[in-house]
């Protein structure tokens, strides 16, 4: 491992880093899931569900969203993926001397605006002020937790079907159109997943909300964990042209787009038709993108294109810094 961190540190160096400081974190608990969205704790016939997550965004304000609006998706979203209803969400800013008020009441009240919307209180919290120059703005940590009447943990089985609850990258090619000063009609997708994942509770064998890493590491987590081949069929995957373009000038692979208000499930085959129809009715764009095959070889993500079968590897090397 280097000495020091690369600011767009991602994939091996960044899960590295994360396995040398659990080398060091060992106490014994009960704790479960503790390398998942959430980490859980069953507490009687109930699961606790808890995560958290920090946001250095930046340009802070883009096209459909805000560094508020993306800590309370966040973390909500990670809930909801577990299975979880959110109860409540710690709220932890520090902030650089001279940021304005008129930015940080904005902020707020988009975190207020989902909290009202999902029903979710912020309901503790802590506020820092750096030097200027000390820090480029803004960081917000959220926490959050909830309980999950069943979690969505059950064990995938050759012929499950994996689906995406709308187009992917949206965020990526917004949040860099406003970085990097391009045009585009393309908006965040960043918003909760909460009425989606509530909605197919009895569908789901298993979520992950599509955000850093983007389909690539969600896809490629899934097979090791389950330890099973998923084939995705390239062709169905739900993106917007302009995603796409933005991505081809960016050098970007389309797998690794981050979305911040989409996931991807596994439902069985049984349930596909359904679990899509009810997709369908919070957006258009929701798709069965691939299945699950009987492993005979290693886990993998096996991607289906018109010219054959390529393997879709974890994405490795540095990730775009700063985008959620
Ligand atoms: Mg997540």
């Amino acid at each position: 491992m280097p000495i020091s961190l690369n600011h767009g540190a991602g994939g091996e160096e960044m899960n590295a880093l994360i396995k040398s400081f659990r080398e060091i974190l060992k106490i014994k608990n009960d704790w479960k899931n503790m390398d998942n969205d959430s980490a859980t704790l069953k507490i009687g016939e109930r699961e606790l569900c808890f995560t958290t997550d920090s946001y250095v965004v930046t340009p802070l304000f883009f096209p459909g969203g805000d560094i508020g609006k993306l800590a309370i998706c966040g973390t909500i979203n990670d809930l909801c993926v577990m299975g979880a209803t959110p109860l409540g969400i710690s709220l932890s800013l520090v902030i650089e001397e001279g940021m304005t008020h008129t930015d940080l009441k904005k902020i707020m009240s988009s975190i207020n605006t989902v909290s009202v919307q999902t029903e979710v209180p912020v309901v503790t919290g802590d506020t820092k002020v750096m030097e200027k120059g000390k820090l480029d703005k803004m960081i917000i940590n959220t926490a959050g937790i909830g309980f999950a009447p069943i979690l969505f943990d059950k064990p995938l089985e050759s012929g499950d079907v994996i689906l995406v609850s709308g187009t992917i990258g949206d965020h990526t090619a917004a949040l860099l159109s406003k970085r990097f000063n391009f045009k585009t009609s393309v908006i965040s997708d960043c918003g909760p997943v909460l009425i989606e994942t509530n909605s197919l509770r009895k569908e789901i064998k298993q979520a992950k909300d599509i955000t850093r890493g983007g389909l690539a590491a969600n896809l490629n987590e899934l097979a090791q964990k389950n330890d099973v081949i998923i084939q995705i069929k390239e062709d169905e995957l739900p993106i917007q042209e302009e995603v796409r373009s933005a991505a081809d000038l960016l050098g970007l692979s389309i797998y690794e787009l981050a979305c911040e208000g989409r996931f991807m499930c596994a439902v069985s085959r049984k349930n596909s038709k359904l679990a899509l129809e009810k997709l369908k009715k919070y957006n258009v764009h929701a798709k069965i993108i691939g299945s699950v095959r009987k492993k005979n070889d290693e886990p993998m993500v096996v991607v289906k294109t018109k010219f054959g079968e390529r393997i879709l590897p974890m994405p490795t090397g540095r990730l775009i810094p700063r985008i959620c």
